[in-house]
């Protein structure tokens, strides 16, 4: 969830596999591991959690996204089943199988 709203769901397996949504892997990513050959790079989240009573326009996690382009100012992104049990809330998913 982000600002209220499900960005992502699916089952754990899956969710951690394969993350489709930003914050998602973002969030991952910051999961602290005892691996020392672990080859994760934590992304950090740049800028401040807009305020949900006046959210940004378009997409809410716009303004902290680094896949962000001018459709996710403008349209929100409805949550759509990418893959059966998977649901994601992102114009421009990740790790999709081609
Ligand atoms: S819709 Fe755009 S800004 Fe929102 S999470 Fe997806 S890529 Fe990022």
């Amino acid at each position: 969830m982000y600002l209220g709203n499900i960005v992502e769901l699916a089952d754990t397996q899956e969710l951690f596999s394969r993350p489709m949504h930003p914050y998602t892997e973002a969030l991952l990513s910051a999961i602290p591991t005892t691996d020392i050959d672990a080859k994760r790079k934590i992304i950090i989240l740049e800028g401040d959690i807009p305020s949900p009573i006046n959210p940004p326009s378009g997409c809410k996690f716009h303004t902290r996204c680094k896949y962000c382009t001018d459709i996710c100012k403008k349209e929100v992104p409805q949550l759509e089943e990418v893959t059966p049990g998977h649901f994601v809330a992102c114009h421009h998913k990740l790790n999709i199988k081609e």
